[in-house]
């Protein structure tokens, strides 16, 4: 007969019981967030980046007035000649960029017209210098030319009371240049979310401190400052908690008056330190979730006051994932974002055999390029143990093992997520 113990479901098991889609755990938290309504005015040239608040109405036709794409001679389009002619224009004058002609121009005339500068009034073609025999007061043409050409019409990059760009975009360097070309000076932005950070567990050492005995630094809460401050938040460090629960209390506490949303890393499995659990469990609007994911499984969400609360995994690796996963989707969210953060899936061949057991999304982290051929390839980073930060900062994508997926052979397509710019 066969010895045997009552043990309890774990990250180990094929089938772990009462875990959460990736899918599921997100639609939750999206549905428990709402945009942060708050704007402020800013000066245009400090604005790249920042989320538009108030659509952009165009008060003016850009550009106000026709004017010549090319530097040449502004002419009647009836002056063109007949196939296989000749025709000869006189030049009775000049316009430079910033003036404009005020002369009288008639048929069988031409002015001289520098690029941007306004056409002179009945003029509707322009023949560019390069293109013209010029002999002394007189230019001839041939027929190479159409009627029309070379004219930039009034309006024709944005019409007055167009509107130009839409509330929640984030801005971009053009986007900066097409607002200061409509003459506006400053914008509505949303204002920054505020985000407390705060790493909890013994074993977790600052920075600069003289390392001890069974201890390790503080890595989760520098990658997820720098995170949030890349995407814009305002970051308040609350530094290291100890696993203590009337530290955490006060901690929770004043992180929730001062910020939109808190980020805590560690303590939120069954381990027997694990304070962070039993305190916000006392707060009574926090959910503990297993996820059906690899890794990241163990994940708090919730409220404590008004401020919203992602307690993270500890293991730095799942740290990254489950923000990238979780957290980005909803600081959008709370931003009022319509740009993602988050970059479209793509398909890439996997160079190598990938093991997996189908049940729950595993989130690899692999080295995306393009192949021999004009294929996408992709390629993990090696070691993929959640604690290993390395297989995080040399990659440049998550290769997504979807939740029913097994086993991947060398050459198969996998779904890659390329980090962008943000990781
Ligand atoms: P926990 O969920 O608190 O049991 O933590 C899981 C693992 O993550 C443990 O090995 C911790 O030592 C490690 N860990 C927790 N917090 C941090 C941190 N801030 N930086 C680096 N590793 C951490
Ligand atoms: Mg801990």
């Amino acid at each position: 007969m066969m010895n045997t113990i009552n043990t309890q479901s774990s990250c180990a098991d094929d089938n772990e019981q009462d875990t959460l889609s990736v899918e599921h755990a997100l639609q939750s938290m999206l549905a428990n967030i709402s945009e942060q309504a708050a704007s402020e005015k800013i000066h245009l040239t400090d604005a790249v980046d920042r989320t538009l608040a108030d659509s952009i109405t165009s008060s003016i036709n850009v550009p106000s007035h026709r004017n010549s794409a090319v530097d040449g001679y502004a002419i009647f389009q009836a002056d063109l000649p007949a196939n296989g002619d000749i025709a000869t224009l006189n030049i009775v004058g000049q316009v430079v960029a910033g003036h404009a002609y005020e002369g009288d121009i008639q048929q069988g005339q031409c002015i001289q017209i520098m690029t941007g500068a306004q056409m002179p009034l009945l003029t509707d073609t322009v023949i560019m210098q390069e293109h013209v025999e010029v002999h002394g007061n007189s230019i001839h043409i041939d027929d190479r030319h159409n009627p029309g050409q070379n004219v930039r019409q009034a309006g024709e990059d944005i019409q007055q009371g167009q509107v130009v760009l839409q509330a929640g975009i984030k801005l971009t360097p053009p986007q900066i240049g097409l607002i200061a070309s409509l003459g506006i000076s400053e914008v509505c932005v949303k204002t920054p979310l505020v985000a407390a950070v705060f790493s909890t567990g013994d074993e977790v050492l600052n920075i600069g401190e003289t390392p001890r005995k069974g201890c390790i630094y503080d890595s989760n809460r520098y990658s997820l400052i720098a995170a949030l401050k890349k995407i814009g938040c305002k970051v308040l460090d609350m530094g290291i908690i100890a696993d203590d629960p009337d530290k955490l209390r006060d901690a929770f506490e004043l992180a929730s008056k001062h910020s939109h949303v808190i980020f805590t890393s560690g303590g939120v499995s069954v381990g027997e330190a694990d304070y962070t659990k039993q305190v916000l469990s006392e707060t009574g609007a926090i959910n503990f979730w297993k996820v059906a994911m690899k890794p990241g499984r163990p994940v708090a969400f919730g409220k404590i006051g008004d401020s919203t609360f992602f307690g993270l995994p500890g293991n730095p690796v799942a740290v990254m994932v489950t923000f990238y996963q979780f957290a980005l989707p909803c600081l959008q969210k709370m931003m009022g974002l319509t740009s993602p953060l988050i970059a479209p899936i793509i398909d890439a061949k996997c160079t190598h055999s990938i093991r997996k057991i189908a049940g729950r999304t595993e989130f690899q982290r692999g080295i995306l390029s393009k192949g021999n051929g004009d294929e996408w390839e992709v390629c993990t980073t090696g070691q993929q143990g959640s604690g290993i930060l390395r297989s995080m900062s040399d990659a440049n994508s998550f290769i997504i093992l979807e939740h029913n997926r097994s086993s991947i052979s060398e050459g198969e397509s996998v779904s890659v997520q390329p980090f962008s710019s943000l990781f």
